[in-house]
């Protein structure tokens, strides 16, 4: 494990995003690595730490007062060895590298566990969509796609949405890149339905990460009904994770967004949640201006110095991460252990820090790591390329039926890769070595390239 882990120290000292996510997966792979001597001969790890390519580059465009505003774009092309590289662009004030290299890197394995044929990537830039006019998004994404227009294509590499870019960023990407090259492609996932979009994708992330909880509790002869769940964000993927659980009989108390959560002892059910979307993706509102309509709820606002994030002190059975990176730490880990936690479900990229990890594994929590939980919209965006491809259109149950057999096959390979190398029950295990297998076994047919 030292070799790799300095390599990429040296490399890219500042990089500890980067660097956290590499940590976990070189651990997990190392007993893959000495039963299979042939990968560390063809210098697979050492490859697959490595993008293909990483693209940077300037984004220049003119706020509503008319003043120059420069942002930062980029495009991290991890991996291709499964397929054309697929992966969200992110926006928001703190992307850089680092943040973009872990997502990227994370996106590879989770790709090779949906089963589908896609390689990984990710992208974004530093820009804040909130609190910006639809014209001020739109001129952004225009010269977004101005300069990554040249490095993406449906055979090459094909982005989606993530933090920051939903429906409506998509729709200005996509109509950018169709007047540059004057085709009309797959070349975007996460697309409306009316011109080429799939039905379930944009439920698709959350309803993945419910089903797989639901798979994991299924291996305890037990089931989501009538759980109590903390579910974190207020986005796309808590959002559509809240409905998957009210329709699964389970009940979820907790939303968030980055100023501060919300506390709704009696439930957010089907009405409240449909007035929360109203909120968040029409008004595009905050979170605490729930409480205003439902003053049952207490709303707390997040103190940036504190030690650990209340949201995570209430009781609840099941936990469902789903805003952003390392929301749970060592001590918030152990206040959800200590309330009897029994499952916890990644929804967000790596929301949980190595010492929160430690604490859920030491417990024998049913713990789902982000790349197998959330893998559902990617899958779904896969289904939204084959649609494309073959121009036609599957219904929303069919597409819900994929993306639950897609979401119970990741859950398997997990099972079986933990059980085979040693650490049954271990879902960061299984889920790195499954997709690390495939990605690994592609390399090698494909030569040193
Ligand atoms: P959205 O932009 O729709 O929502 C993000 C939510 O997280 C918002 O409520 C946002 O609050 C909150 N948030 C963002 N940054 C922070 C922060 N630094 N601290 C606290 N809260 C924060 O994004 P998604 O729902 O799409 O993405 C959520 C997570 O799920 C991310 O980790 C993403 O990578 C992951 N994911 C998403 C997929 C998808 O299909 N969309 C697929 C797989 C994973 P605020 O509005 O205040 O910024």
């Amino acid at each position: 494990m030292g070799t790799i882990m300095d390599i990429i120290t040296a490399r890219d000292p500042f990089e500890k995003e980067f660097h956290q996510a590499v940590t976990e997966v070189v651990e997990s792979v190392k007993p893959v690595l000495d039963k299979n001597p042939e990968y560390r001969h063809a210098g697979i790890m050492e490859r697959i730490v490595e993008p293909e390519r990483v693209i940077q580059f300037r984004v220049p465009w003119v706020n509503d007062q008319g003043k120059v505003q420069i942002n930062r774009g980029f495009r991290i092309q991890m991996s291709s060895a499964i397929g054309p590289y697929k992966g969200g662009l992110r926006f928001h004030p703190s992307v850089n590298l680092s943040i973009l290299k872990f997502l990227a890197f994370e996106q590879v394995f989770k790709n090779a566990l949906t089963t589908l044929p896609i390689g990984g990537g990710k992208g974004g830039s530093d820009f804040d969509p909130k609190g910006k006019s639809d014209f001020e998004v739109m001129r952004f994404c225009q010269s977004f796609m101005s300069e990554l227009y040249r490095h993406i294509g449906s055979v090459t590499d094909v982005p989606a949405g993530d933090i920051g870019v939903g429906g409506r960023e998509i729709g200005y990407l996509f109509g950018m890149y169709k007047k540059l090259k004057n085709e009309f492609s797959g070349v975007l996932t996460g697309k409306s339905l009316n011109w080429g979009g799939s039905l379930i994708r944009p439920e698709a992330t959350g309803y993945g990460s419910v089903f797989f909880a639901d798979e994991m509790l299924s291996t305890h002869n037990d089931n989501l009904k009538d759980k109590l769940c903390l579910v974190s964000g207020s986005g796309n993927v808590a959002q559509y994770t809240t409905q998957k659980i009210n329709q699964l009989g389970g009940k979820v108390v907790t939303l968030s967004d980055s100023s501060g959560y919300i506390f709704d002892e009696q439930g957010i059910d089907k009405d409240k949640l449909q007035h929360l979307m109203y909120l968040k993706n029409v008004k595009r509102g905050r979170i605490k201006e729930y409480v205003e309509k439902y003053p049952e709820a207490v709303f707390t606002p997040f103190d940036t110095s504190a030690a650990h994030n209340p949201l995570w002190d209430h009781k609840a059975n099941c936990a469902f991460p789903s805003a952003t990176q390392n929301e749970i730490n060592k001590k918030d880990a152990q206040n959800l252990v200590n309330n009897g936690i029994t499952t916890v479900c990644e929804g967000a990229n790596m929301p949980t820090t190595p010492g929160g990890i430690e604490v859920f594994l030491d417990n024998k929590i049913l713990y789902a790591p982000g790349k197998a939980a959330n893998a559902g919209g990617v899958a779904v965006s896969g289904l939204e390329m084959s649609q494309n491809s073959m121009r036609i259109k599957w219904s929303a149950q069919e597409v819900e039926a994929k993306l639950k057999g897609i979401m119970h096959s990741i859950h398997s390979a997990c099972v079986a890769a933990a059980e085979e190398y040693g650490t049954p029950g271990n879902y960061v295990n299984g889920a790195n070595i499954a997709g690390f297998v495939k990605v690994a076994d592609s390399m090698m047919d494909q030569g040193i390239v």
